[in-house]
C-alpha cells in the first residue's frame, strides 16, 4: 500500500482533533474489556516502528477511505482483520472497525458517507492509539482473537 500523491487532499500532518479530547475517548474505550485486549505486538508492532507516524497516517487515511467511508461499506461489520496491519489492530481497539461501532461509540451515523472531518477524526483516533501503544510499551500476552458479541470475525 503506497501513499499516493493523491489529487484529492490527504490527511494533515498533525491531528486536527484536540489530543486531550482524543485521550479521554481512548481512556474510556480502554475500559471496555473487549477493546482493552488489543495491543500492538509482533509483526504489526514492528511495522508500526518501521513505517513511522507520518506513513501510518497515510495508511490509515487510505484504509478508512476504502473500508469505512462509503455509505454502505463492503462486508460492513466484518471488514477489518484482527492483524496484518497496525491500523487494523488500532481500529478494533478504538471501535473504528465498522460503521456499527463508529455509530455506537463515536456518534457517527451509519448509512451515509463519512464527511471529510469525520474521516480525519477517525484517522486521528487510530494514529493517537498507535502512538500511545508505541510509547508505553505494553506487551500483554493475551490473544486478541475474541469476537465482540456483535461482530463476526473476518
Ligand atoms: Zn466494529
Amino acid at each position: 500500500m503506497t501513499p499516493s500523491p493523491a489529487p484529492a487532499p490527504g490527511p494533515p500532518d498533525q491531528p486536527s482533533t484536540d489530543p486531550r479530547a482524543l485521550d479521554r475517548r481512548l481512556d474510556a474505550l480502554a475500559r471496555q474489556p473487549f477493546r482493552a485486549k488489543f495491543h500492538l505486538r509482533g509483526r504489526d508492532r514492528a511495522t508500526a516502528g518501521l513505517k513511522g507516524p507520518a506513513t501510518l497516517r497515510w495508511h490509515a487515511y487510505d484504509l478508512i477511505a476504502k473500508r469505512l467511508l462509503p455509505a454502505r461499506p463492503h462486508k460492513d461489520g466484518r471488514q477489518t482483520p484482527y492483524r496484518g496491519h497496525p491500523v487494523f489492530v488500532a481500529q478494533h481497539a478504538t471501535a473504528t472497525c465498522c460503521r456499527g461501532c463508529l455509530q455506537r461509540w463515536h456518534g457517527i451515523p451509519k448509512g451515509r458517507e463519512l464527511t471529510r472531518a469525520e474521516h480525519l477524526y477517525v484517522v486521528d483516533v487510530i494514529c493517537r492509539w498507535i502512538a500511545r501503544e508505541m510509547t508505553d510499551g505494553t506487551f500483554s500476552g493475551q490473544d486478541p482473537c475474541r469476537a465482540d458479541p456483535d461482530h463476526e470475525i473476518s
